[in-house]
This record gives structure tokens, sequence and C-alpha cells, in this order.
């Protein structure tokens, strides 16, 4: 699914791409290695699945073509924001883990990567940004030497969370030196750690940098309700996040804006998460807390999860027990200053 969002005082609707065919083998080899694109398309064909990687990636029949669509779907997303300068949101992709050469976490192909490449291709500079809980490694390595690639990445300390890695050493080399920026957080944070280092890191390292381009990675496992990771995110903070970056495209990247899912495991957290970036992106602002959700949407969420579906957009989150303070902020971001020699403005 691919929303393409014009905001309604422009006068027009609200675009909507429901079905989208798979991307063809020359999109995908744009970052994938055709040895491994064959290999999917084998296990693609067969009824038992093998894993695509070293554990979490089982295939299944037509996942191929599955994650073709995906992939298809980031890069017409692509192509009506570059011609149009307005943000595209294409909540099924965002699979970050993905690598040339093989799957990883979930992902088999790398939508955001695919994108990124043509990006590059048509001489774009493009800021990735990245809230989902865990690193996006596919995306940060693919472009590790890329100067055309600024990567600034919010997740668990790869030292308690998946994949591994995503440490402030990790700043980038030749063309891309400081330009990936890993800022890890402790199992536990939550909106008081995310929201003031992103008011302080993202702004002014994107104004400097003057994409042509932004892509959100909006994964939502980083979610307070959300049990695979460990930070404590509420919809606050994540509305934010959204204003924040949509206003940041308007202001240095002639509106261009690319958000994708991502991550995201409580299907009521991600549901109203998603709803509420989308309305934001749209122009239209996030729906009040106290009012109801949608009738059929409820149904189809009771059909498809054998759950009761939300009754209104308030999502209630437990108390914060963050060990994130002050003095861990001011540590992490000194450690960042050092890495990109870069100072960032004081806490706000
Ligand atoms: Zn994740």
């Amino acid at each position: 699914m691919l929303a393409h969002l014009v905001p309604p005082d422009v006068g027009r609707p609200i675009h909507w791409i429901d079905r989208i065919e798979p991307a063809p083998p020359e999109v995908l080899a744009s970052f994938h290695h055709p040895e491994y694109l064959r290999s999917v398309e084998v296990a693609s064909g067969q009824d038992d699945p093998i894993l695509l990687d070293r554990g979490d990636t089982p295939s299944f029949p037509g996942c191929y073509e599955a994650a073709a669509r995906i992939a298809a779907g980031a890069d017409r997303a692509y192509s009506l924001v570059s011609e149009r300068g307005r943000p595209a949101f294409h909540p099924a992709g965002g699979l970050h883990h993905a690598h040339p050469d093989r799957a990883s976490g979930f992902c088999i192909f790398n939508d955001l990567a695919i994108v990124i490449a043509r990006a590059i291709r048509e001489h774009r500079r493009v800021a990735y940004i990245d809230i989902d809980a865990h690193h996006g490694d596919g995306v940060m390595y693919g472009f590790y030497r890329s100067g055309q690639v600024l990567d600034i990445d919010f997740h668990q300390d790869g030292r308690t969370l998946f994949p591994g890695t995503g440490f402030p050493h990790e700043s980038g080399r030749g063309d891309g030196g400081g330009l990936k920026v890993n800022v890890p957080l402790p199992p536990g944070a939550g909106d008081e750690a995310l929201r003031p280092l992103f008011r302080r890191i993202v702004p002014p390292l994107v104004r400097a940098y003057r994409p042509d381009l932004i892509i959100l990675q909006h994964g939502v496992d980083g979610h307070a309700n959300d049990a695979l990771a460990q930070l404590q995110y509420t919809p606050s903070a994540y509305s934010e996040i959204d204003r924040t970056v949509l206003a940041l495209a308007q202001e240095v990247a002639h509106g261009r804006l690319l958000v994708t899912g991502g991550g995201g495991y409580r299907a009521a957290s991600v549901s109203r998460v998603l709803a509420r970036a989308g309305a934001i992106f749209a122009g239209i602002g996030p729906p009040d807390d106290a009012s109801p959700t949608p009738t059929d949407w409820r149904h189809e969420f009771e059909e498809t999860f054998g759950e009761p579906a939300p009754r209104i957009w308030a999502e209630p989150v437990p108390a914060d027990p963050s060990p994130w303070g002050a003095e861990d902020e001011s540590r992490l971001v000194k450690e960042l200053e050092t890495r990109l020699g870069q100072r960032f403005p004081g806490p706000s």
C-alpha cells in the first residue's frame, strides 16, 4: 500500500495506490547481487521454507514476488516525491536490514537501499533518518562510503539488541566520513531521551547537509507497548518527530519526503501511530485523542488479528521507568560531537 499525500488546502485528494506489480530484476539489482536474487527466486518457488540468512528470515512460497512488490512501492513513492515535491507514505516498506547478498531480520529486499541507489544515480543527496528500535545496518553499511547519503539512526544499543551494530564510532569512511550518525539508547529509554536528542541532532545536520530528498524509516517497534525491543517511546514523541521531519523537508528539500514503515509487532500500536503519521504528512493533523476509531477499520482489525480493536485514538502507555538522565545525554552528544567534528546546540 502506498499513499501519495497531498495537503487538502491544495484542493486535490490523497492519492492511494493499493496494488503494485513486483519490481523488475534490474531495479532489485541496483542494490542486490544477481546470485542472491536467483537464490531467493528458487526458494520462493518451493513449498518447504529455507533460511535466507543466518536464522531469522525463512523463505515462503511467493516470497520473491512479495518482497519485490514492496521494493516497487518504494520505487513508485520515490518517483511521486521527485515529480511532485510532496510527501509519499509507503507503510509496507522500510526493510532496512537486508544486505546486498543476504536477507536479515525479516527483510528480504532492502526497498530503502534500492531507492537510495536510484537517488545516487540521479545525482541527488539523501538525508536518511531511521527511528526503528533496531539499527538500520543494511542501509548504513550499504552506503558507508557514500558522500551522497547522510544517515542518522536512533536505535536501542547494539550491545542489547539485534543486529548488534550502530555505534557512535561508526561514522562513515572516505566521502561518507562523518555522514553516518548513530545514536544508540539504552534499554528502557523513552521520550525523554529521544525527543531532546532528535531536536538537537537532526535539524542542524540536515540543514547543513542540504539534501534533495529526505527518507524517514518510521519503525514503530520502539513503542512503549511493543515487546520485541525495550524502548519506551510514546505516540506523542512519534508525532513530534513527524512534524519536525515534514517541516525540514519543506524547508531544505523542496518538500521531497519519502516515509516508510518498518518494525512494529503490536497491531494496536502500529496501526494508530502510522495512521497519525499519515495524517500529519497529509497536512490534516492527527485525530483528536478522545475521538473514536473508524467502525469499518475496527471490523477489519478484529477479523485480521482476532483481538478487540482500539475504540479510540488515545493509547495508554506504562509509566516511564527510563534509566536515561541529563548526564547520559551530554555524554552521548559529546561523543557524537567528537566523532563528527560538529557542535550541537544546547538542550531545549
Ligand atoms: Zn525493528
